[in-house]
């Protein structure tokens, strides 16, 4: 599986990740995210589901479970290297270079989960101060907050 640019293969964060296959430069567009948008939010998810519907605007989701869509392989981070940005006229979301990225570097973006859809979804990204979680950046401080105090006090 590949595009121009990036190919998918096996990730030490998760499954299948993205990979670039060439230089990117800081605001350069990898690949699209591919898939069906609605205005109707998806289906509330357990344990263990692949999310592929992520809110790329206000009220906006993009399904992109989609086989040909290549770019479903990308993980979530919490240092990402990429960002999706939605092309409003065209109606396509793009991951988009956030720093630039070298040949067989993964292409990692923040899927923006909220609270509720973190609390499934263990982030494996390694970085030194991993929340653990993968949830919106700006969701961050307070899920540190709920972290801590589920916890026992000593
Ligand atoms: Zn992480």
């Amino acid at each position: 599986m590949s595009a121009a640019g990036v190919a998918a293969r096996p990730s030490p964060i998760a499954g299948l990740g993205l990979f670039a296959t060439r230089e990117f430069a800081v605001g350069e567009r990898i690949a699209p995210y591919s898939g069906q948008a609605s205005r109707v939010p998806p289906p509330a998810v357990g344990p263990g589901d692949k999310i592929y519907a992520l809110e790329i605007a206000p009220g906006l989701w993009l399904d992109g479970a989609s086989e040909d869509n290549v770019a479903r392989h990308a993980n979530h981070a919490c240092h990402p290297n990429a960002e999706l940005i939605w092309d409003e006229p065209a109606g396509v979301a793009w991951l988009t270079a956030l720093t630039p990225i070298r040949a067989d570097e993964e292409i990692t973006f923040d899927y923006g989960f909220s609270l509720a859809e973190s609390l499934f979804h263990p982030c494996a990204c390694g970085a030194p101060d991993c929340v653990g979680r993968i949830i919106a950046t700006p969701l961050r401080p307070a899920l540190r907050r709920h972290l801590r105090f589920s916890r026992p006090r000593d």
